[in-house]
């Protein structure tokens, strides 16, 4: 399983998830090129080790594992899963 990121994140994307996670898969990160282009952050289903740090960081609550994801945002996991097929991970 993954923890995933939803809506409320779109322009708040203030990165307090990034600093926390031990495993470096919220991206992009402000020094990374594509930080100004997306509208929100994603988190690598592959790497994510469900540790749930990041849940309690988010000001606006927009982190939650798979099976917590609110029905209206499910539409966020493909989100998350295609930011990082495109970057060919
Ligand atoms: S649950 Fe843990 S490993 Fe997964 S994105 Fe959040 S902080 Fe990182
Ligand atoms: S802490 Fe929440 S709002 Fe901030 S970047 Fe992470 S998911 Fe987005």
């Amino acid at each position: 399983m993954s923890h995933y990121i939803t809506e409320p994140c779109i322009k708040t994307k203030d990165t307090a998830c990034v600093d926390v996670c031990p495993v470096d898969c919220i991206h992009p990160r402000k020094d990374e090129p594509d930080f100004e282009r997306e509208e929100q952050l994603y988190i690598d289903k592959d790497t994510c080790i469900d540790c749930g740090l990041c849940v309690d960081e988010c000001p606006v609550k927009a982190i939650f594992p798979e099976d917590e994801v609110p029905a209206e945002w499910k539409n966020y996991i493909p989100l998350n899963v295609a930011y990082y097929e495109k970057k060919g991970r």
